[in-house]
């Protein structure tokens, strides 16, 4: 009857054996939401009741629903939640581990969890159901690429950790599924999961994903293993308590109280071992492994030396992963020794707090609760970088270490996938046409359109991590000068350049031509309807002589058709002489070339501000403050590329800007101005502080705003505050 394919009879015990595990309600459902509100000590009545909220929410959402192991389908979100609990992560976290199917399995929306539960809840949300759909494409080949790509999705680290723990109970459970389905599920945690946990510094979870892995995609050799590790034991039960006595004793003659346990490696590492080392399981076990937890830094390397003491070190096995720790975080000293009768000894020297991090890796830092007058949720991921590099500064290590880290854990890259399913890394705000040269210039210089996931989008839209990017070519297809204002690749820059240098003058003239029309058709006018006896002083302005050239300047990309345009229409239209910008992010202008706007973020300009801009590559029209200090430079080298512009009278939406205020150092300073800022209405994007003096810190916020007025009683509101002494807006 069953349409699995038949396993081996021996193998086929530990299949059953795997599903009734898998059925036990310990392991299937081993938390309710009283057990789960009890390992709630670390979080507030409030934040506790949010968290039941979601629990009854998530209760009704799967109503009905039931798990493959015969329990009701929420005894599997509140389980993913438990996990995240003994993390101690925070309400928001557990909120959405509670909800985190509920946006596949019901009706529900991500808009009305984020009216219910708050907005970052519906993202945390909305983030682990797009995870699960990329992993759901994945490719071993590609399992790095794979993993940049999850990381680099996750805007919140939240989303990662809710999908990691959300994994790890599916695995725990796995014996329930089809055998096809457990190889496959149990395939892609040992290559994509457990890395991941491992580039975070998680060790716990790391070890146990992939021993579930290992036991569900080859049983059998797991189970020897097991049981081969189970009576080495007993075998080397005496002489294990023998060394670590010897060990302590030592230890605590010289002062040093430590901790001295014997470790065992995981079934799937000793695997591992014998597949790339080629040694046999005696070999390998036949190490003694042992781990010294201590109380300082410097007790430490005391230790090391009174080890080293005691039993022969091995010259060439010491590593010192304090000075310089692993790239994610983990520090620790290792060392080899000869024993007693020649015994390998393997020992791992570290303090309290570095067992913590080698155990919960990123995740650590939602276990103590900072003092800090804010906490947002990335703030803690940067916090952990920052300690790495803090860490590496002390160490005064080569700044290799840095990129790897940001690489490895933040990319600056996004990754998108090929129409046959390669993944593509490129720079943050690549466009179709940067895709298309990357793939081939042919393809670059031939495209003409493009689908994204399966939809035709511009060919100027910005990519986005995870999405599929199919180009379309066509024989006489040619590069088109706009392409200039939103490629960011040098690669597609320069070959677009290229080509279009080598495109003949007549059809430069005829391609201008074609672009200045279309750029004042937006303001319904032709090339035909223009004065050119009145538009000698605009054609001095951009450097030609007469109309040919100009269109030869448009077509071969020298030139911005819509500048040239803009410049034409103010000589019979003042309205023209300034660019409208409408606020709610990049936009079209007027509707016409797709012109991208971005804001400057070193002035912040708001509605209501005098605003100028340039066209800068890759990003579009670029918006500042006429006295942002960042255009001084450009004012003296070229000014007539400083476009004025003007905000639409239907300018709406939020504003970043940024405040400057110095104040008098005491404690909750920062929680007063953020508290402030929100009573204003305004929000809080980002807060650094620059201690100045003993008495004087600066304060740098990142702050939403609507309008001029509105910052303006912003700003009026925090100079009350009586340790307030300067306050400004950065750039002016
Ligand atoms: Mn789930």
């Amino acid at each position: 009857m069953s349409r699995q394919r038949a396993e081996p009879s021996s193998q086929s015990f530990f299949v059953a054996q795997l599903a009734a595990h898998a059925k036990q309600t310990a392991v299937a459902a081993p938390a309710t939401i009283d057990t789960l509100t009890d390992s709630l000590t670390y979080l507030n009545e409030q934040e506790i009741a949010k968290v039941r909220a979601a629990h009854s929410y998530a209760t009704l959402a799967h109503e009905g629903q039931s798990r493959r192991t015969g329990h009701a389908y929420i005894t599997h979100p509140t389980a993913v939640a438990q996990i995240l609990a003994e993390m101690r992560m925070d309400h928001q976290t557990l909120m959405a581990a509670l909800l985190h199917d509920v946006i596949e399995d019901s009706s529900a929306s991500k808009q009305s969890l984020g009216e219910m539960f708050g907005e970052s809840v519906a993202e945390i949300v909305d983030g682990v159901s797009k995870l699960s759909k990329i992993f759901a494409n994945r490719d071993e080949a590609q399992a790095e690429n794979f993993q940049k790509m999850a990381l680099a999705m996750a805007k919140d680290i939240r989303v990662i950790l809710v999908k990691m723990a959300d994994r790890l109970h599916n695995m725990r459970t796995i014996g329930v599924m089809s055998s096809s389905q457990r190889k496959r599920i149990a395939k892609e945690t040992l290559d994509f999961y457990a890395p991941i946990a491992n580039r975070l510094g998680i060790h716990t979870m790391k070890s146990e994903l992939e021993d579930l892995g290992f036991k569900a995609l080859y049983p059998l050799r797991s189970d020897r293993i097991e049981r081969a590790v189970i009576s080495a034991r007993g075998n080397r039960r005496k002489l294990m308590e023998e060394i670590s006595s010897t060990m302590t004793a030592a230890l605590n003659r010289e002062g040093i109280s430590a901790e001295v346990v014997g470790r065992e490696k995981n079934a799937f590492s000793i695997y591992k071992k014998m597949k790339s080392k080629q040694k046999s399981f005696l070999e390998i076990m036949d190490v003694f492994g042992f781990r010294v937890v201590v109380d300082q830094p410097d007790a430490c390397y005391r230790a090391l030396g009174i080890v080293h003491n005691l039993y022969k070190p091995v010259a060439s096995r010491f590593k010192d992963y304090i000075a310089i720790p692993k790239v994610n975080g983990y520090q620790s000293l290792h060392t080899s020794l000869f024993g007693m009768h020649g015994v390998p000894i393997e020992v791992q020297i570290r303090t309290k707090q570095m067992e913590a991090v080698a155990e919960n890796g990123i995740a650590g830092h939602w276990l103590y609760k900072s003092d800090g007058d804010f906490d947002s949720n990335q703030q803690r991921a940067r916090q952990w970088i920052k300690d790495l590099m803090e860490l590496q500064r002390r160490a005064g290590n080569p700044l290799e270490f840095i990129e790897s880290l940001k690489i490895d854990l933040f990319p600056d890259e996004i990754y998108v996938f090929t129409p046959n399913g390669k993944i593509l890394e490129l720079p943050n705000g690549s466009s179709p046409v940067d895709f298309a040269y990357s793939v081939h210039t042919d393809v670059g210089n031939r495209c003409i359109a493009c689908r994204i996931d399966q939809k035709l989008a511009p060919l100027s839209q910005q990519l986005q991590s995870g999405q599929r990017v199919e180009i379309i070519t066509t024989e006489d297809g040619r590069p088109n000068p706009d392409w200039l204002t939103f490629t960011v690749t040098s690669r597609a820059r320069s070959a677009i350049r290229h080509e279009l240098k080598h495109q003949q003058q007549g059809e430069s003239v005829a391609l201008g031509r074609k672009l200045l029309n279309r750029a004042l058709g937006n303001a319904n006018k032709s090339i035909n309807d223009l004065d050119f006896r009145r538009l000698r002083k605009v054609f001095t302005e951009l450097g030609v002589r007469k109309l040919d050239e100009l269109l030869a300047a448009i077509g071969n990309g020298e030139l911005m058709a819509y500048v040239a345009a803009q410049k034409l229409l103010a000589v019979d239209n003042p309205d023209y002489a300034a660019v409208e910008v409408q606020g709610g992010g990049p936009i079209a202008i007027r509707g016409g070339e797709g012109l991208v706007i971005n804001y400057g973020k070193c002035c912040g300009p708001l509605p209501g501000d005098h605003i100028v801009g340039h066209m800068t590559a890759g990003k579009g029209f670029v918006v500042h403050i006429e006295t942002c200090t960042n255009l001084n430079e450009l004012r003296r080298r070229s000014a007539h590329e400083i476009i004025p512009a003007r905000w639409t009278s239907t300018t709406e939406g939020e504003f970043l800007t940024t405040l400057r205020v110095d104040v008098n150092r005491r404690k909750g300073i920062v929680a007063e101005i953020a508290a402030e800022v929100a009573a204003a209405d305004a929000g809080v994007d980002n807060i650094s502080v620059k201690e100045r003096s003993a008495e004087i810190s600066t304060l740098i916020i990142g702050t939403t705003v609507r309008n001029r007025s509105h910052l303006a009683r912003l700003m009026r509101k925090l100079r009350n505050i009586t340790s307030v002494i300067t306050l400004s807006r950065a750039n002016n």
